[in-house]
């Protein structure tokens, strides 16, 4: 283990965490130092400048990231996130996180991902167009179907990657849908994409509680984060009969102990734009949302979440991770000696990947699937998913996160082996 690729010293960003999993799976795997250095390691990196011309004609400059983190098992696959907060680093923890994610749901793909720091809520739809086409122009030479295929993330959507889309296509003079997944149905998306993500952390949750001969419709639910993955959560959770008591977004949250009236508040929420204010419920604060006396809590925002001060007032049995690294690796082992089951996001959350997958396909074949096939499909992979890290877990004495990710990065480390060192 070399310091470089695994800080002794756990650090609480999203990269220390993504690199403190990363030494346990390879401590477990007996991997030696130097194929270490290779999977903690970013393959690419470009950095770009983006200059937008703002409404008002002012001139404001951007900072743009894309990270192949690794592109052994395929193109790289991953979103692209719009946030203030996004920084290299970030982006650098997120590109991992989808290598792994890719290899778990035996997608034929590596791992990358984007990022702009902006803060999309404080600009017009017409700006953030202009930043998007400067964007996808500067990293062109990166990406594409055969190289690295983009997807939403926080803070972009449907029409994001249309920009995308459009953009690279006009600039090769031919329409390239296969360039960018999560696109809107009318050029070139899936059916059930935009939901997909969600899907995929009902399935392994009702998984997760099945091996306890737990039902969904017994269990009460907490959501934190009512974005594209935590509102869809919610209803398909209320659908499968489970008690949703608290929800929360950016702004606050709201709990009600015998339940919330789910569609109520997602007419509310589409109404207001946010949770908070819901008459159906009393207010909550993010924090303690977390601390809820739950049956399952699914952190659905972003990095970080539940860390070492947060990870001990859990009282939930279950965290099912529909973001990308909202446990910290102290927090990890905090929620393990408390017998608390993990279900992690390289597996809760794949399904929106694994839909990007079939929209990729069906771009590529230009061929499109009904919505009953690619739900079974996503439901059967996700399953197929969740009984090989299950029995990975149970076979070694793993935690479920241990276990997914000794099986993501040996598939990566074994794509590496078999195509061996060039030159
Ligand atoms: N941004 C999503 C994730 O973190 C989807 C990535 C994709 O579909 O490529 O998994």
């Amino acid at each position: 283990m070399t310091e470089s690729a695994a800080p002794l010293v756990e650090s609480p960003s999203p990269l220390g965490t993504a690199r403190a999993q990363l030494a346990k799976a390879v401590d477990v795997l007996g991997y030696d130092g130097g194929l270490h250095e290779m999977l903690a390691t970013p393959r690419r990196e470009i950095t770009v400048s983006i200059p937008l011309r703002r409404d008002d004609g002012t001139i404001e400059l951007f900072t743009g990231y894309r990270v192949q983190h690794n592109i052994s098992r395929g193109p790289g696959k991953g979103g692209l996130r719009y946030a203030a907060s996004v920084d290299p680093d970030e982006v650098r923890a997120l590109a991992m996180l989808m290598t792994w994610k890719c290899a778990v749901v035996e997608l034929p793909y590596g791992g990358a991902k984007g990022g702009v720091t902006i803060d999309p809520r404080r600009y017009s739809k017409a700006e953030l167009e202009r930043v998007t086409r400067r964007y996808t122009s500067e990293i062109m030479p990166m990406i594409g179907p055969e190289r690295d295929i983009m997807a939403p993330d926080i803070g972009t959507d449907e029409q994001t990657m249309a920009w995308v889309m459009d953009t690279f296509s006009v600039n090769r003079g031919y329409t390239i849908p296969a360039v960018a997944t999560g696109k809107p149905l009318a050029v070139g998306g899936s059916l059930g994409r935009l939901t997909a993500t969600s899907r995929g952390v009902v399935h392994t949750a009702r998984a997760a509680l099945a091996s306890a001969g737990v039902a969904l419709s017994e269990v009460r639910v907490a959501v934190q984060g009512f974005g594209k993955v935590g509102s869809h959560a919610t209803r398909f959770f209320a659908e499968a009969g489970a008690t949703v008591v608290a929800v929360s977004d950016q702004y606050g949250g709201v709990q009600a102990s015998d339940g919330l009236d789910v569609p109520a508040l997602l007419a509310h929420v589409a109404a207001t734009g946010s949770v908070v204010g819901f008459a159906g419920g009393d207010p909550i604060d993010n924090t303690t949302l977390l601390a809820l006396d739950v049956d399952v809590l699914v952190p659905a925002a972003v990095e970080g979440v539940l860390d070492a001060e947060t990870a001990g007032s859990v009282k939930a049995a279950w965290v099912v991770e529909a973001a990308n690294g909202p446990t910290t690796a102290r927090a990890d082992a905090i929620l393990a000696d408390r017998g608390i089951v993990v279900v992690p996001d390289i597996l809760a959350n794949a399904g929106g990947v694994v839909v990007s997958y079939f929209e990729w396909v069906q771009a590529n074949q230009a061929y499109w699937w009904t919505e009953r096939e690619i739900e079974e499909r996503l439901e059967h992979r996700m399953l197929e998913a969740y009984a090989a890290v299950a029995e990975a877990a149970r076979t070694h004495g793993l935690t479920l996160r241990d276990a997914a990710m000794m099986i993501g990065v040996r598939r990566v480390a074994e794509a590496h082996q078999i195509r061996g060192l060039y030159p």
